[in-house]
């Protein structure tokens, strides 16, 4: 069974400006296509347009109504990158 990788990311709004810190987890197995990639703790805020198992596709949509993918317009935690 793969070990899952969790690390927090840095959720802004391009829009309103609104951020948080959402705490995700995927599998730590390179060899994995399927990431497994899931958001545990949504910070306030955010919400799940569309739960994909994979962050390119996951949507999110901001308190404001602005829909964005997770991987666009985010930046990394300090020390929270993702092992590759
Ligand atoms: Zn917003």
């Amino acid at each position: 069974m793969a070990a899952r990788d969790r690390y927090s990311r840095k959720l802004e709004c391009p829009q309103c400006g609104h951020s948080g810190f959402a705490e995700v987890s995927e599998d730590d197995d390179p060899r994995r296509k399927d990431p497994g990639f899931q958001v545990d703790e949504m910070p306030k805020g955010f919400y799940t347009e569309f739960a994909a198992r994979d962050p390119r596709k996951y949507m999110l949509r901001c308190q404001c109504g602005h829909k964005f993918r997770f991987e666009r317009k985010s930046v990394y935690a300090p020390g929270g990158e993702p092992r590759r």
